[in-house]
């Protein structure tokens, strides 16, 4: 399965992930290059991460800390 994270020995994308484990900065996997054989590791920060937000009710004023942000909404 292609994932598309060149292997760091070949740049060969087709990597196979050996292992998935969840940390604190998102998702850590261990991946094994089928080309040259070559084992590494990444990180993919995840965005999707749940963070408690607790909004006050009368936040209609836009602050300039949200700017360009990534602004995700669920329905
Ligand atoms: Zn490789």
């Amino acid at each position: 399965m292609s994932n598309g994270i060149p292997c760091p020995g070949c740049l060969d994308t087709r990597s196979r992930v050996l292992e998935t484990r969840m940390v604190v900065e998102g998702l850590r996997r261990r991946r094994l290059c089928t080309g040259c054989g070559q084992r590494w590791t990444t990180v993919e920060l995840s965005a999707a991460a749940p963070v408690p937000v607790v909004a006050p009710v009368a936040a209609c004023v836009a602050s300039p800390a949200e700017r360009g942000g990534p602004r995700k909404q669920r329905h």
